[in-house]
């Protein structure tokens, strides 16, 4: 398992088979190996800096009905909000006072929210605060509409791909929405110049090792700036409430591969790995992700942007949210910054 572990260190991929054996096979010692590693690798790339980004969560209205997703359109106990312009402007405002320099705009895919308010959004935020930078993650739409929020001033756009791999795709959304499609954006995205962040959960439901092993391939294809990866975690009102969360060490080990094949990516550490375990976002840090994601959306709505059981920071201020995370950075040695937290080549190192 060691070699297997240094191939990948120093080919930064491995091949399909060679990843399922390092998924299934993975004892205590190779984790700690992997890991030890990675962190390493981290560090050497961004020091003992995480970046953070400012999480707007501006509507839980979808039209999808994704089957692991808590806001899905067929979830009737859902309570729905959406956030006018003058809402997300004033979490900007506090965000900004609170040293965020990204500002995260998530929801459900809400066509409330016409292209024309999108780009009215990004515009008004870019022109408020010329230095930060605006990512978007609200989902699947034409080349046109990503180019028209690009030209408004969107830098980023995060959109998991969910899982490679066509079958275990349709396994988990309705039909309608297909791996193809998704991934398509995904490179627009990029032809665009967006820096693009894909991902994917960990332990979603009927996911197989093999399935993990071509998300790592299809990452390592893609080459995204950024990747979200996150446990699973069931939400009651949807057809997989009974389904088992992913599991933390599993997700720990993966993000530890991801640092190690992408060495400049930029990995978050997610809310679902801290909702699965109290120092979750800690570990993840210590696995090597530099960037955590606090909440900046208002308190009144924190809870209903609920994609699953138990989330955590629901309840704070964004400052307490500021401030806790960033003592939990500090625990562990690291520091949040004050600063966008582009993409950087590995050229200019
Ligand atoms: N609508 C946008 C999109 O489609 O990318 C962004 C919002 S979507 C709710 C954000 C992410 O939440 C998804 O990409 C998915 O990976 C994650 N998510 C949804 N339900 C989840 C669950 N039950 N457990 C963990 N993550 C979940």
């Amino acid at each position: 398992m060691k070699s297997l572990i240094n191939k990948l260190q120093s080919e930064k991929v491995l091949s399909k088979v060679e990843f399922v054996n390092l998924l299934s096979y993975f004892g205590k010692e190779d984790q700690q190996y992997l890991l030890s590693k990675s962190r390493a690798v981290a560090d050497e790339f961004f020091g003992k800096k995480i970046f953070v980004r400012g999480l707007i969560e501006f509507t839980n209205f979808c039209k999808n009905d994704c089957y692991y997703c808590g806001i899905r359109s067929s979830n009737l106990n859902a309570e729905r909000y959406r956030l006018e312009k003058d809402d997300i402007l004033s979490c900007c405002e506090q965000g900004y006072e609170l040293g965020f320099r990204t500002f995260v705009l998530q929801g459900g895919e809400d066509l409330w929210y016409s292209d024309e308010k999108i780009i009215d959004i990004v515009s008004s935020i870019k022109n408020a605060y010329p230095d930060c930078a605006i990512t978007l993650s609200i989902g699947e739409k034409t080349c046109e509409q990503y180019l028209k929020f690009y030209n408004a001033g969107a830098d980023r756009y995060l959109l998991r791909h969910e899982t490679a791999n066509v079958e275990h795709y349709a396994k988990i959304h309705p039909p309608g929405l297909n791996a193809e499609n998704r991934q398509c954006c995904l490179y627009n995205l990029k032809k665009i110049g967006y820096q693009v962040g894909a991902g994917f959960m960990v332990g979603s439901p009927y996911q197989t090792v093999e399935n993990l092993a071509e998300d790592l391939l299809f990452i390592k294809e893609l080459m995204p700036q950024m990747i979200g990866i996150g446990p699973f975690i069931p939400h009651k009102d949807t057809p997989f409430s009974s389904f088992p969360s992913g599991k933390l060490e599993l997700t720990l080990l993966l993000i530890g591969i991801l640092r190690l094949m992408l060495p400049n990516a930029l990995i978050p550490s997610t809310t679902a790995l801290g909702t699965i375990h109290p120092n979750g976002r800690e570990m993840g840090i210590l696995a090597g992700a530099n960037v955590v994601m606090p909440n900046l959306s208002p308190v009144r709505v924190r809870k209903k942007y609920s994609l699953y059981d138990n989330k955590i920071c629901t309840g704070e201020e964004a400052a307490e949210c500021r401030i806790c995370l960033q003592n939990r950075m500090k625990k562990i040695g690291y520091e949040i910054v004050v600063d966008r937290g582009d993409f950087r080549p590995m050229r200019l190192e």
